[in-house]
């Protein structure tokens, strides 16, 4: 392709509102542009290293046996109402009607479409195991999207989903997918860690997430130093450490005016806050619900809404008078005496002569016991891991590390099958459940990841095998017939060759030449310059930046060999 025809509007200015590198150099390598908050347009560049993750991603699924499909990015109501999810999904869903007035989404994913696609053909235990995938556009309406493409409302995704006749047989699925994505991340070249994650609004029993180490990304993993545990951050069982116990005191009700954080009632009782039980008073599903746990932690919302299944739009703060309206003064809820629902960590039931809020201004009480003085529902580990907690079952602390969730694997069980009723004959003519998987991959995200791993001052870095062409030839000046002659006949040569090749024909200075080579991230590079004459030209790579003067034969070799070896 020559740059003189190729469309690639770059700019020489960060765009104001990118954050990170990747959205600020897909941006300005004119790979990308928005059409709307989240909602992108990709370029040629750009689309180019998206097809090509795509094609990775398809070889290593058609390598682990699944089969592609590809079904509509808009999906009928009916087949979510049927699992639950058309309101657990809640404002994330884009919903649409048809001018009949009927229901339909676009796609935010497809356990129901695909369990009711072969729920009603595939009858019999014979024709399993089933492994089938597609690679579409999905739809997410992100209460916060950002960072360009990484979390966007209109995205690419590799979604697969797996059936089988027993949870051992999905067993030995679920390990084929992994090894893929094993193989799919390594050949992305991704500096990645698996981890064990939440399943969240999807459900099942178990899940791996696949997450770019990136102190750009999203995400917290936490991961024991041996490496033999690591969890997302949602996900990390985390072992209280308790005091040591105490016997029953008196339960008093004192005076605590201005006291109303755990810094403060903690400080003006002299008591650790680790004994001062924090409120997290919430409204779940319109109804009020108090939350406590030590006062030296923070609670894991994931852990609550795994705990109450509600779906997390269906869970937010108290309003104030909400407080009030429970006979309850806000920075004072507490536990005793109150017309709520009570959730409580088990950490402050296995600990003696609790601080607790008194539900009425400027009071606490102290010597508070759970079971004589307070009751609630008790949950085994509300707490979301920090910095010091120790591995569960080790002396290892946990390490923390930052990332960009690029795939994500879940063991589904029945759940889908259960609700959808899709049902299969095993060999005693016995009527089961489908056992199923699904396993996504974010392509159009995989892409940022990539770039926020690669890069530096002056631009993208792309590996070889995503980058959008491989080599680019630049004829440092046009106007020069020797330049011209010998960048034509190399740049014809790598074609030749099945390279995929630029030529720099443009009537640009050198300067924005260099300044866009660097920009767009071609990993393999030869210049033409005023030794064209004699032959000579100047190879080099992006990563490396060195600079080597040799022939346009040895050049080409060069690139040939970087390629072969790729
Ligand atoms: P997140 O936690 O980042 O919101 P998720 O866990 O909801 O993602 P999944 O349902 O597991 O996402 O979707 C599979 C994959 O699709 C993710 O691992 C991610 O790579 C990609 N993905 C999900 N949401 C987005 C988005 N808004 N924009 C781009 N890619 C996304
Ligand atoms: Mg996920």
């Amino acid at each position: 392709m020559r740059l003189s025809k190729l469309y690639m509007p770059t700019l020489r200015e960060d765009p104001q509102d990118a954050e990170i590198a990747s959205h600020k150099y897909l941006l300005r390598a004119g790979m990308i542009r928005k059409t709307a908050s989240g909602i992108y347009t990709y370029l040629p560049l750009g689309y180019r290293s998206i097809r090509k993750i795509e094609n990775i991603v398809r070889e290593e699924m058609d390598n682990a046996g699944a089969m592609e499909i590809l079904m509509s990015a808009i999906q009928p109501a009916e087949i979510w109402r049927e699992s639950g999810r058309w309101d657990k999904f809640g404002p994330e869903m884009f919903k649409l009607k048809d001018r009949n007035d009927r229901e339909f989404c676009l796609g935010p994913t497809a356990e129901e479409y695909f369990t009711t696609l072969i729920r009603d053909e595939v009858k019999s235990y014979k024709d399993f195991p089933l492994n089938l995938y597609q690679i579409q556009t999905k739809y997410r309406d992100e209460k916060r999207p950002r960072f360009g493409i990484n979390r966007a409302r209109e995205f690419s995704m590799k979604d697969a989903y797996t059936f089988d006749t027993s949870e051992e047989n999905l067993d030995i699925a679920y390990m084929n997918m992994y090894r893929a994505y094993e193989n799919i991340f390594d050949r992305l070249t991704l500096d990645y860690k698996i981890v064990e994650g939440d399943n969240g609004a999807m459900g099942g029993t178990g899940s791996h997430e696949f997450i770019a180490l990136s102190e750009t990304g999203e995400g917290v993993i936490v991961y024991s130093p041996s490496g033999k545990f690591g969890a997302t951050e949602e996900k990390a069982p985390v072992k209280y450490n308790l005091p040591e116990t105490e016997i029953e005191k008196e339960i008093e009700k004192v005076n605590t005016p201005n006291t109303k954080t755990i810094d403060e009632v903690a400080e003006f009782l002299n008591v650790e806050k680790k004994k001062c039980a924090k409120a997290i008073d919430l409204i779940i599903e319109g109804e009020p619900v108090l939350v406590f746990i030590p006062g030296d932690r923070e609670l894991n919302m994931a852990k609550l809404i795994s705990y109450t299944a509600a779906p997390e739009h269906e869970i937010r703060m108290m309003e104030d008078e909400e407080i009030l309206n429970i006979k309850s003064y806000p920075g004072y809820t507490g536990p005793k005496d109150i017309d709520a629902r009570i959730i409580v960590d088990k950490s402050l039931t296995d600990m003696k002569n609790l601080v607790i809020g008194s539900n009425e201004d400027e009071y606490h009480y102290i010597n508070a016991n759970f079971g004589r003085d307070f009751k609630g529902e008790v949950v085994e580990d509300l707490l979301l891991v920090q910095e010091g907690d120790l591995v569960p079952g080790t002396d290892e602390k946990y390490e923390f590390a930052r990332g960009i969730e690029v795939g994500n694997i879940f063991k589904l069980g029945t759940k889908y099958s259960k609700s959808l009723g899709a049902t299969f004959l095993d060999e005693n003519g016995k009527e089961k459940y489908f056992v199923m998987g699904s396993y996504g991959v974010g392509i159009t995200r995989s892409v940022t990841a990539i770039i926020e791993q690669n890069h530096d001052e002056n631009g993208i870095i792309w590996p070889l095998s995503v980058a959008p062409y491989e080599a680019i030839v630049t004829i440092v000046n046009v106007k020069n017939e020797e330049q011209v002659r010998l960048g034509e006949k190399i740049y014809n040569d790598l074609k030749k060759k099945g390279v995929e090749v630029l030529l720099d024909d443009r009537r640009d200075r050198a300067g924005v030449k260099f300044k866009d080579r660097d920009l767009i991230g071609i990993p393999l590079r030869i210049t033409c310059g005023k030794k064209s004459a004699d032959n000579i030209v100047e190879y080099s790579t992006r990563r490396e930046m060195v600079n080597m003067e040799i022939t346009a034969g040895e050049a080409i070799n060069n690139i040939l060999e970087e390629i072969e070896n790729k």
